[in-house]
């Protein structure tokens, strides 16, 4: 996969897209990661980037004759994904992850300031994605939550097997608790079942904390996950017992 990013602040990208899985991604080939920095496409003598807005009011408008030559400097085929991120954005889930991880190709814009210019979104704009119902200060942040989910999801990358497709809303549930030695730690021991040795066992202890745990944090999830007869019937059984 190739990912294009445009922003004002190209070293923000450094450390995240320098350090564990990111760098693995880059270092087996999986990921080709570019950032690229808008500046070098302002063609005034100050190097201008944002404007006023027209009608006035506060904050900077990014250029729209900037972004889209950056934009255009990278090429993007008709099919290419173009992505600016922007609270007004779908919301970034696992199923955009997924979606987005079949890409080969992203570029990705950082906007700034009070946003972009309507007419990037209406001439080099594909997408637009949020990372949440909150306001950052820029698209870098943003950029880089969707880049993790993505790459993540790139084959070949993560080591346990089927270790992605265990993670919370992978299959519409929330993964449930983990445990590692030592066996006792102040007082609190550790499930038996996960200690038995028995493969089955364990599946089935995994899938039913999944259940309990999505059922107790997260009901709205239930509805669109794919349960089993088996799984209806243990979510049955919790809810009895917390009517007593
Ligand atoms: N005035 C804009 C609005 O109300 O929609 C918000 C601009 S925000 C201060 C500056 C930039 O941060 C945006 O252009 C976008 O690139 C990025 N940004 C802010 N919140 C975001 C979010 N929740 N998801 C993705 N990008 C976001």
């Amino acid at each position: 996969m190739k990912i294009d990013v445009l922003s004002l602040f190209p070293t923000m990208f450094d450390a995240i897209m320098s350090e564990s899985m990111m760098w693995k991604a880059r270092d087996r080939g999986l990921l080709d990661f570019q950032v690229h920095d808008i500046r070098e496409h302002a063609e005034d003598k100050h190097r201008k980037v944002d404007d006023s807005p027209y009608g006035g009011g506060g904050g900077m408008i990014l250029k729209p004759d900037v972004l889209v030559r950056a934009i255009e400097s990278l090429k993007p085929e008709t099919d290419t994904a173009v992505i600016l991120l922007s609270p007004q954005g779908r919301l970034l889930t696992h199923d955009v992850a997924v979606e987005l991880s079949r890409e080969s190709k992203l570029v990705l814009i950082c906007g700034r300031y009070e946003g972009v210019d309507e007419r990037v979104r209406d001439l080099a704009v594909t997408d637009e994605i949020s990372i949440g119902d909150y306001v950052l200060t820029g698209g870098e942040l943003a950029a880089l939550v969707l880049i993790d989910a993505v790459v993540r999801l790139l084959p070949g990358l993560l080591g346990a097997e089927g270790a992605q497709q265990r993670d919370s809303h992978a299959d519409g549930l929330l993964e449930g608790p983990h445990y590692t030695r030592p066996p006792e730690f102040r007082g609190l021991g550790v499930p038996e079942a996960l200690t038995s040795g028995h493969h089955a066992e364990v599946d089935r202890w995994r899938r039913r904390q999944a259940l309990k745990r999505t059922w107790q944090r997260r009901p709205d999830l239930l509805a669109r996950a794919g349960l089993s007869a088996a799984d209806r019937a243990f979510l049955d059984d919790l809810e009895r017992e917390a009517r007593g």
